[in-house]
């Protein structure tokens, strides 16, 4: 998996100055918790849901082996194909091969994130075949050439103008300026996609989970567009993770039940589709050929390792929604095609810690990720072990590593503790004004913490600390 990881300071530093991008996160900061809070409201038993979708995916990537093999047995039974994929590299030359075997030139595709992971389109283009993403947000991202900034709505950082341009610049439509009108633009992307439809060879989509015992995987999308994809061309190929598996149709159920809330708001996606196999005698539709690709990649080593928990995630991008970092750069800042805290834990694990440590610093801890987690992943938690790695592996740069020192000397010591703190209080407070509120603010600071200061005013300590407050109220109470 490439990345640009490494130059997230800078990316983010650019991210928060590029006023479109900040327009339309304002959107996300705004609207998506809202549309979950109003959903898991209305939800009388919404913390429940999630625990058992916590113990499912729990139990599940515990038997992780055991249910890969059953579900491959199902998918062998019902005519189908199983391929296995150590990484990246080999999943794009498996897929490459199936598409060469069945004689494919046209390649259409649903959003599927381990196709981003693995750089599948690359792959198929380079060996020749036209690949067309056909979710409207990986259209548009695909005519842009540039890469998802949110694992569901890929073309967030786009906007309606920049899609007019874009679709008057790629379609070849005459006319005298860009589309203005989103209905408009809807319907021109739908009649080009609607092409490539009818005339592609083969389909590939993801999954959202795979199911064991029946060899089925569940795919759910808000625009068809997977079901298309998997039923008009003669050979239909699932991408997906190994983790992805649970055990019955039951378990499928629960996970479903909180992804939507969590994801968009909604009890239910547009579209949920359980595909098992190939089309059977006597079926109308469905293809001739179908194979699932289950990707490695890194998965299995995080088996039993710190980052064991991260397998659980279900891609519902609530932890991106809510994230105060995310919602401040954006996506692409993070180099990953997944980003936001999930990202954070997931592209180190992924891509290694000397190409990504700065991800894991990217978290205010603040929690709230773990907080919106529909299954329990202790998020911060996970960010805290890769930062713990970083500087084991003095990857963090120099001085913050002295810093951590001393100020971990310094909290070992109660005398030291206390002194240092009076003397901060005392100096910060010394460099403080007051606003028109009455309150203190610290304009500028020296030296590594002038960072902070460059873009926002720190507020001062208080004038008295929580224990010298607890020392004079013990004092007062006693007799
Ligand atoms: S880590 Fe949790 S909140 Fe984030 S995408 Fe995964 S399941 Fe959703």
């Amino acid at each position: 998996m490439r990345t640009t990881s490494n130059r997230f300071p800078e990316s983010a530093d650019a991210a928060l100055t590029d006023a479109t991008l900040q327009a339309s996160l304002e959107q996300v900061r705004h609207v998506m918790p809202q549309i979950r809070s109003a959903a898991t409201a209305q939800c009388d038993d919404f913390a429940q849901l999630c625990d058992r979708a916590a113990d499912i995916r729990r139990t599940s990537i515990g038997a992780l082996d055991r249910l890969l093999e059953t579900f491959e047995r199902a998918v062998v039974a019902s005519g189908g194909h199983v391929h296995w994929a150590r990484d990246g590299d080999e999943a794009t030359r498996i897929v490459t091969g199936i598409c060469a075997a069945s004689g494919a030139r046209r390649v259409i595709k649903s959003k599927s994130m381990v196709t981003e992971e693995i750089e599948l389109n690359a792959a198929l283009e380079v060996a020749g075949y036209e690949v067309t993403e056909t979710d409207l947000g990986e259209y548009i991202i695909q005519l842009r050439g540039e890469k998802p900034s949110h694992i569901l709505a890929p073309s967030l950082h786009v906007t309606l103008a920049q899609v007019g341009e874009t679709f008057h610049a790629r379609h070849g439509i005459e006319r005298d300026a860009p589309p203005t009108d989103a209905d408009e633009m809807l319907m021109e992307a739908r009649r080009v996609l609607r092409d490539r439809f009818l005339d592609a060879d083969v389909g590939i989509t993801g999954a959202n989970l795979l199911i064991a015992d029946t060899g089925g995987a569940v795919i759910v999308t808000n625009e068809g567009n997977a079901d298309l994809a998997m039923i008009l061309p003669d050979t239909h190929i699932v991408v997906t993770g190994i983790e992805k598996v649970v055990a019955s149709l039951p378990d499928a159920g629960a996970i479903l039940k909180v992804l939507a809330r969590s994801a968009i708001g909604e009890r239910m996606a547009n579209y949920t589709t359980f595909v098992h196999g190939p089309r059977q005698d006597g079926e109308a539709a469905g293809p001739e050929n179908y194979h699932v690709v289950l990707v490695d990649n890194g998965r299995s080593d995080m088996l039993g390792s710190p980052f064991h928990d991260m397998l659980r995630c279900i891609r519902c991008s609530a932890c991106l929604n809510h994230c105060p970092v995310y919602t401040a750069v954006g996506g692409h800042a993070y180099g990953s095609v997944y980003s936001g805290p999930m990202g954070a834990v997931l592209t180190p694990a992924f891509a290694g810690l000397p190409a990504t440590f700065h991800l894991p610093q990217a978290s205010t801890l603040c929690g709230r990720c773990a907080a919106v987690c529909p299954v329990g992943i202790p998020l911060p938690a996970l960010l805290r072990s890769w930062r713990e790695r970083a500087f084991d592996r003095s990857l963090t740069p120099a001085g913050e590593r002295v810093g951590l020192r001393a100020w971990c000397f310094v909290n070992r010591r109660p005398f030291w503790y206390r002194a240092v703190t009076a003397l901060t209080r005392t100096i910060l407070r010394g460099r403080s004004v007051r606003d028109s509120d009455g309150r203190r603010w610290i304009r500028r600071l020296p030296g590594f913490a002038a960072a902070w200061t460059a873009a926002r005013d720190l507020p001062a300590p208080a004038a008295h600390s929580f224990q010298s407050l607890w020392r004079q109220r013990r004092a007062r109470r006693s007799p």
